[in-house]
């Protein structure tokens, strides 16, 4: 039997404002010592009152313009209410019935076609703290609480279940991750926890109409885990249809070590979360004029500006949806481009000479170090340079990536790693000619083969040549020349 896959994604986006979400707190918890970021507001203490942080109404707003929302004129704080350690109050500041931003949508492309996925509504609440487990610890089992975390900003994002595979779920997510990178409202960092996502996913019988029990899995943290827990998930469902078995409707939790999904509770022990409207905080209501302003001030987001990179560039599809993937390497670009574009008379092959600096030998140094593009040394200024240089002829390509190397470890200029290391490249037909004397005279053998017919033996004396020269001499010039002599050796 054929079975379709129904996914619905709830995205957990941390805000990055600069105080937490109901109180002054610095929002830095991340790299703060444990338990440094509070006050008796966010360890819940009784009588302390929350304020709204304003910034972070803000961001969701944005995010829920960019996603296509509407931004109701009302909205407010709900208490959801259940009991664990990590939760200082015994409740969490949420939205429930009336979210800052419904019903969008999120254009994703997958094999080459575009599809929308809904975006039901998008929420702002806070964060709870951290625990810290020590089961085999002596004097264990033991467990620490970190309150740093406990009131941060937090955004959700709830799709609609309207994604086919677990392709289209990943897509979502690295459309999604995106565009929270070019709004700027969030680090994104899935590893560190900013960007956290449970994923529903059910199966129906190929044309049901009504969808499939399913299941909720947490605990991923990277896309590719998202990923690959779906697809354990929906294997796993699968069999159990085939056996004539039922979907239970619980939460699983994936084992990244054993590529696994494991129940944590079903439905039966579900939270009853008991919302009721937050009686510590007022109402919201959204002015459009404030609505207005913040669309007005929306960043170009990755899709328009991949277009715009081939349009005004000329550059290939592949190469603009590289660059434009993150914000900070589509900058990088287009401002290698701007800072060069004075000297060049080609636009787009000059785009195009960057854009492959930038996704070929750069990306490789970065990966190798584990550098993002913010951390090399390498500014946009030395990659216009380095252009230059090739464009003038002083550098071959080849000598250009071992300056690149240089500039990479030491952020060198370009022009300086060439001066200081005498590498510009040989134009000076007179010193290539004594190298080429030089390489027919140390291989006779070479040259008894050239004029016996052995064509290639040139390409041999060429390599010589460029030897005698440390790989300096222009490769056209020492061709021409070596043929010359060559034919000269043999006609007279
Ligand atoms: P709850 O209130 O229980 O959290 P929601 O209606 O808010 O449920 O949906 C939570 C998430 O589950 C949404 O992202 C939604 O798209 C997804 N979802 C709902 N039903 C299904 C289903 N049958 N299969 C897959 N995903 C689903
Ligand atoms: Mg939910
Ligand atoms: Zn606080």
């Amino acid at each position: 039997m054929s079975y379709e896959t129904v996914i619905g994604l709830e995205v957990h986006v941390q805000l990055q404002t600069r105080s937490k979400m109901f109180c002054g707190c610095p929002a830095d918890y991340q790299y703060a010592p444990p338990n440094s970021r509070v006050c008796p507001v966010c360890l819940g203490l009784p009588g302390s009152l929350p304020v709204i942080n304003r910034k972070a109404v803000e961001y969701t707003i944005m995010t829920g313009l960019a996603l296509g929302c509407r931004i109701p004129e009302y909205s407010k704080f709900d208490r959801k209410n259940y009991p664990y350690p990590d939760l200082m109050k015994g409740y969490q500041i949420s939205q429930y019935d009336l979210p800052l931003a419904e019903d969008g949508l999120l254009e994703i492309e997958v094999d080459g076609e575009s599809r929308s996925v809904g975006v039901m509504r998008v929420h702002l609440e806070e964060d709870a703290a951290k625990l810290m487990h020590f089961p085999g610890e002596p004097g264990g089992p033991y467990s620490l609480v970190d309150v740093n975390r406990a009131g941060s900003p937090l955004m959700e994002v709830v799709s609609a279940p309207d994604m086919r595979s677990p392709e289209e779920a990943r897509a979502y997510l690295v459309t999604l991750h995106s565009i929270m990178q070019y709004l700027g409202v969030s680090a994104g960092n899935m590893q560190d926890g900013n960007f956290r996502c449970d994923a529903n996913v059910s199966i129906r019988l190929e044309g049901s109409q009504e969808f499939g029990t399913r299941t909720e899995i947490k605990n991923m943290n990277s896309f590719r885990s998202v990923y690959l827990a779906l697809n354990h998930e929906v294997d796993r469902q699968k069999r159990i249809l085939e056996d004539g078995g039922r979907i239970t409707q619980e939460t699983r939790g994936w084992i990244e070590e054993r590529g696994v999904t494991v129940s944590q509770r079903s439905k039966e022990h579900a939270h009853d979360y008991r919302y009721f409207p937050e009686p510590d905080l007022p109402p919201l209501r959204i002015e459009k004029d404030w609505v207005d302003e913040i669309r007005s001030s929306l960043p170009e987001l990755a899709g328009q500006r991949r277009g715009r990179f081939v349009e005004q560039y000329g550059l290939p599809l592949y190469d603009a949806d590289l660059l434009t993937g993150s914000r900070a390497v589509a900058e990088y670009f287009e401002d290698s481009v701007s800072l060069g574009r004075a000297s060049c008379d080609d636009l787009a092959a000059y785009s195009k000479n960057i854009s492959n600096w930038i996704l070929g030998d750069l990306s490789r140094l970065m990966n190798l170090e584990n550098l993002s593009i913010g951390e090399v040394k390498v500014r946009p200024a030395h990659l216009a340079e380095l252009q230059s240089l090739i464009d003038s002829g002083t550098l071959s390509n080849t000598m250009a990536k071992t300056v690149l190397e240089e500039a990479f470890v030491s952020g060198e200029q370009p022009g300086k790693i060439v001066k200081d290391k005498g590498l510009s490249q040989i134009n000076d037909s007179s010193i290539v000619d004594s190298a080429v004397t030089q390489a027919l005279a140390d291989n006779p053998k070479a040259v008894a083969d050239f004029i016996g017919g052995k064509e290639t033996a040139a390409k041999f004396l060429v390599g010589q040549v460029m030897k005698i020269t440390r790989g300096q001499a222009k490769p056209d010039l020492v061709q021409e020349l070596v043929q010359a002599a060559l034919e000269t050796e043999r006609d007279g």
